[in-house]
């Protein structure tokens, strides 16, 4: 689960991580009423989306009077923010951020998550930080470091030290680097999360080390322990397709191709999306409706697939192991008849009362076409999204 720059922001507060004092605020007047509570004749506004580039598509502007506040917060309001990090979509700006500015020296990256390759808590850090990171650690990855912490032992001094000289700091700010790390850590840990990210972590003209932004991303597993952190959801910001997906228990994700898959069993989905590939198509979404589906689960995940206005042909590939493939297939009419389906279904169904399933689906009145192996299965609904693509 992500959460906003500004609720990130606070929790940094109450784990000792310096960041520049704002307030949130979602109308344009009130933007201009926080700049009373903030010192400095200049102001940052910042759009609050779940997803960062935001610098590079005028999502951060530094304001240089209240009017500039009052304009660019009532330009972002109510729009949507499209960044290389969103799709092609954006996400909608319910609320912006306005921010104290400082004269900044330096740009550095830090970060902290989960490695799952070395099962350890890694800090990674930059002297190279701000907008291009990704160019720098395409291009130049050797100024891209990383730090390993031993659980057992936690986070340690001379551990922060060495981050701090490898940033080229001095003097007081390698102790304030150190408080920084160490309330990274700790809200790591505390919290649950899988990722904290700084950057850029400025440096400014005083010698002060600020978070001037700030992503935390949450481990979904350990949201419902921490209801503080559950409180911070927007489901505004996520993908209303994969919030209904939850509700009745399916494993939805969108994808951005035309067939859109309906699998039991999340390798046979994998298995699926492969053999669609290879047959020259491209997936719409991951769907795996369990192993134990039922009709009405089988419906609900047809509604989702067909909200999708990119599917151009459905595929249904369910293993009948635990449930039957006649009870299937009564569920798969039921739905295209619930939802009025007008693009063609390609069926495989295989195992218990395959036959009977299949009988079901060729004497039904919709041309459902039944298929029987998965091979041909994808090549014809590959053939067939690609003619209802022509037609359209
Ligand atoms: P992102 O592009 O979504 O990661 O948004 P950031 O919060 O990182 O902001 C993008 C860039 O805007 C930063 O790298 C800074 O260069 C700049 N920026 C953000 N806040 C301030 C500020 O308070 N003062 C100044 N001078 N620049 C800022
Ligand atoms: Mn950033």
């Amino acid at each position: 689960m992500n959460i906003h720059e500004y609720q990130a922001k606070q929790l940094f507060k109450s784990f000792g991580i310096a960041a520049p004092q704002g307030e949130m605020v979602t109308t344009a007047e009130d933007a201009v009423l926080a700049t009373q509570d903030i010192p400095g004749n200049i102001w940052v506004v910042k759009a609050q989306v779940h997803a960062g580039g935001r610098g590079k598509v005028g999502g951060v502007k530094l304001a240089k009077n209240t009017d500039e506040v009052k304009q660019y917060a009532s330009d972002m309001l109510g729009s949507r923010l499209v960044t290389k990090q969103t799709g092609t979509e954006g996400l909608p700006i319910e609320s912006v951020l306005i921010e104290k500015t400082y004269p900044i020296k330096h740009e550095f990256y830090l970060s902290v998550l989960v490695d799952r390759a070395t099962e350890r808590v890694m800090f990674i850090s930059s002297v190279a930080g701000g907008m291009d990171i990704e160019e720098v650690a395409e291009q130049s990855p050797e100024k891209i470091i990383t730090l390993l912490i031993n659980p057992a032992a936690g986070l340690q001094s001379y551990q922060c030290r060495q981050v701090a000289f490898d940033l080229s700091l001095q003097g007081v700010q390698i102790r304030a680097l150190e408080k920084i790390m160490r309330g990274m850590y700790c809200l790591l840990l505390e919290k649950d999360a899988s990722q904290i990210e700084i950057n850029p972590l400025v440096e400014t003209d005083d010698g002060e080390l600020l978070a001037l932004d700030a992503k935390i991303n949450f481990d979904d597993n350990s949201v419902a322990l921490h209801s503080d952190i559950a409180d911070l959801r927007d489901e505004g910001q996520e993908d209303e397709k994969e919030n209904k997906a939850q509700e009745f228990d399916l494993n939805y994700i969108t994808l951005d191709g035309t067939i859109g898959c309906m699998v039991n069993g999340a390798g046979l989905a994998m298995a699926t999306m492969d053999l669609v590939k290879l047959k020259g198509g491209s997936p719409a979404n991951f769907l795996d409706v369990g192993g134990g589906t039922t009709p009405e689960k089988v419906c609900e995940a047809f509604k989702l697939i067909l909200s999708d206005k990119n599917v151009k042909a459905v595929l249904v590939n369910i293993f009948g192991g635990i449930v039957q493939c006649d009870v299937i297939a009564k569920g798969i009419l039921t739905a295209v008849d619930e939802v009025h389906v007008q693009v063609p279904v390609v069926v495989r169904l295989e195992g218990t009362n395959a036959e009977k399933g299949r009988e079901l689906l060729n004497n039904s009145s919709f041309g459902v076409v039944a298929a029987d192996n998965l091979a041909s299965a994808a090549e014809q609904v590959v053939e067939l999204a690609s003619n209802e693509g022509k037609g359209a």
